[in-house]
């Protein structure tokens, strides 16, 4: 295990809910929810609040609802909704209820006329921006509106043909009647409701008014009777406003919402504006493309289930933003797969290796353990013949200090098999090395070499039963950080974050795997066949993660 893992991370939300259940709260229920907008894919950042939500929920013998938070019609589709069902799922959770606010509008309308009728709701006919000179600053108390002391009456008016579609877009706005002289600018006299003609994926063209989130959310909390409402910093100043509309309604539940942290990852950028903006330009391959921080991405790169469960743990949850390195995220996989991936091997950029001691035609099948710490993982039977391969990187015309592999005259195990030594190299007319002719030394299956010590032991493939295969080496896919810092993508994308490499040789047994089977490349990492392209007569891999931490280095 990696020494980031702490035993049980700090959860202070656990803390308060635990608390809560023990003082009898919300008659001792724990109810809770995620709710997602689906105006894009979901990213590692949703993943912390999917598993604080689903979890906290679990944990204390609760509820958790998915809620698609579907009041921005302009932004929002169905292709974005399924995506969401399927990577919660994906990740393991189930919802107790599936609801869309959408299918709240006519109750949201209902408590905004109360709101009205009892005089805490006004029509405001200003332009946007002579609403925005009215605000106030931080400093200056905002100024009240010429249309704030309007009759109950004429609002009501007003806020039903608002509905009917009567108005164009700006043409009014409901806003709550709450304190222009706040020291909170959420509290004066935040919009309610906007006009937009616009058709929205479920409600169609019966809207011509969609309410805003501050209102929505406090009310989509109470009707669901939500007991802990869970939401990210950027939103504590809007926690008295959602106090204040649920003290103003006579709504079923008495949600208390409770802030945390964000997640921050380093060479990562989790809005989902900016990748809309990703895939938009081309700068990725789509949502899913390995190198992308949404879900499928992540899964698509190699990522369980499991290992972002155990990312979300090991994190915690706190009041401070912090950045999370990305070696916290790799070891959550490699700590995994250490333990569960089969090993094969795979050569990723092969150089020929003719053994000229073997007859042409020679052949012999060697047995390997499928996990060298686990015999339960069984083993497998790894042609070998007359010539392999190697990786060109195994070999070396002239060495560097303390070179361990392949060099002219020198020695090397070919692991599980023979020790070889290199007697001669064969190059092309450019000077490139295309074979190297060795011989084998019989006596060393399984053995020790007498009289001598070789330290090297490489990996390779048989080069007649190995079968071509693509594989995909992946890095991040910024230079930098702080990528959401930066001006623009092009300065900062990384122009080696995919490498994709199709001579590589692969053992006969990997072009049976099923798509997303997770292996160990011996020496090289982890690596996952690809969930789209992978088949047994196109196998393809990408790389998951390195077997050793490579940032300490960087
Ligand atoms: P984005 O800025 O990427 O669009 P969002 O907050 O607008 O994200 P929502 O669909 O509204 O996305 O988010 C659903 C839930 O996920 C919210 O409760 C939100 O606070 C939470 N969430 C979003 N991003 C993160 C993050 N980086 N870390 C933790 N929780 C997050
Ligand atoms: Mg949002």
């Amino acid at each position: 295990m990696s020494k980031t893992e702490p035993v049980e991370a700090s959860n202070f939300i656990r803390n308060i809910i635990e608390a809560d259940v023990a003082a009898g709260k919300h008659d001792a229920q724990v109810v809770t929810r995620f709710p997602p907008e689906p105006n894009g894919y979901l990213h590692i950042g949703h993943v912390k609040s999917i598993c604080l939500n689903f979890g906290m929920a679990s944990r204390f013998n609760g509820r958790c609802n998915l809620r698609f938070d579907d009041t921005n019609p302009a932004r929002e589709n169905e292709e974005y909704a399924q995506a969401i069902l399927e990577d919660v799922s994906w990740l393991g959770f189930e919802w107790s209820e599936l609801h869309h606010a959408s299918d709240y509008f006519e109750q949201l309308y209902t408590y905004a006329c109360d709101l009205i009728r009892a005089g805490k709701a006004y029509v405001d006919s200003s332009s946007a921006d002579e609403m925005r000179a009215m605000r106030g600053t931080l400093t200056e108390p905002g100024t009240p509106s010429v249309y704030r002391d309007r009759s109950v009456e004429e609002n009501l008016d007003l806020f039903k043909r608002m509905r009917s579609g009567e108005f164009d877009d700006g043409a009014h706005v409901l806003r709550a009647k709450i304190d222009l002289a706040s020291g909170n600018m959420n509290m004066r006299d935040p919009t309610l409701y906007r006009i937009r003609k616009i058709a929205h994926v479920r409600t169609g063209d019966s809207w011509s008014i969609y309410p805003m989130y501050d209102y929505t959310h406090c009310v989509s909390d109470a009707i669901e009777k939500i007991t802990h409402s869970l939401c990210t910093l950027e939103f504590e100043d809007h926690r008295p406003l959602y106090n204040w509309v649920l003290e103003q309604i006579d709504a079923p539940g008495a949600p208390e919402q409770t802030e945390f942290a964000r997640l921050a990852l380093e060479y990562t950028m989790l809005s989902k504006r900016r990748l809309i903006q990703l895939v938009e330009e081309n700068h990725v391959r789509g949502w899913d493309d390995p190198r992308m921080p949404t879900i499928t991405g992540i899964r698509r790169r190699g990522y369980t289930p499991a290992s972002l469960r155990d990312f979300c743990e090991r994190i915690g949850v706190t009041k401070n933003d912090a950045w999370i390195e990305m070696m916290v995220l790799e070891n959550c996989i490699r700590d995994q797969l250490n333990v569960e991936a089969p090993r094969r091997m795979a050569v990723l950029d092969p150089i020929k290796v003719v053994i000229t001691d073997l007859p042409e035609d020679y052949s012999e099948t060697l047995s390997f353990a499928n996990h060298p710490q686990d015999e339960s993982a069984g083993r497998r039977e790894i042609p070998f013949s007359s010539t392999v391969w190697i990786e060109q990187d195994d070999f070396a015309e002239v060495p560097p200090p303390k070179y361990q592999r392949l060099t002219i005259g020198g020695e090397v195990r070919l692991r599980g098999s023979y020790v070889i030594k290199c007697n001669e190299i064969i190059k092309d007319e450019t000077g490139n090395i295309i074979e190297l002719r060795c011989t084998h030394d019989p006596d060393t299956l399984g053995k020790k070499p007498e009289g001598r010590k070789v330290k090297g032991v490489i990996h390779w493939v048989c080069a007649k039963k190995g079968v071509n295969a693509q594989v995909r080496v992946y890095d991040t896919l910024f230079t930098v950080p702080n990528p959401a810092a930066a001006e623009s993508f092009t300065d900062i994308i990384n122009a080696e974050s995919e490498k994709v490499m199709s001579m590589c040789i692969i053992e006969p047994s990997l072009t049976a795997a099923e798509p997303e089977t997770h292996f160990q490349f011996e020496r090289l990492g982890y690596f996952v066949t690809d969930r789209r392209d992978h088949s047994p007569t196109t196998p393809t891999f990408n790389r998951t993660v390195t077997l050793r931490d490579t940032w300490a280095k960087k």
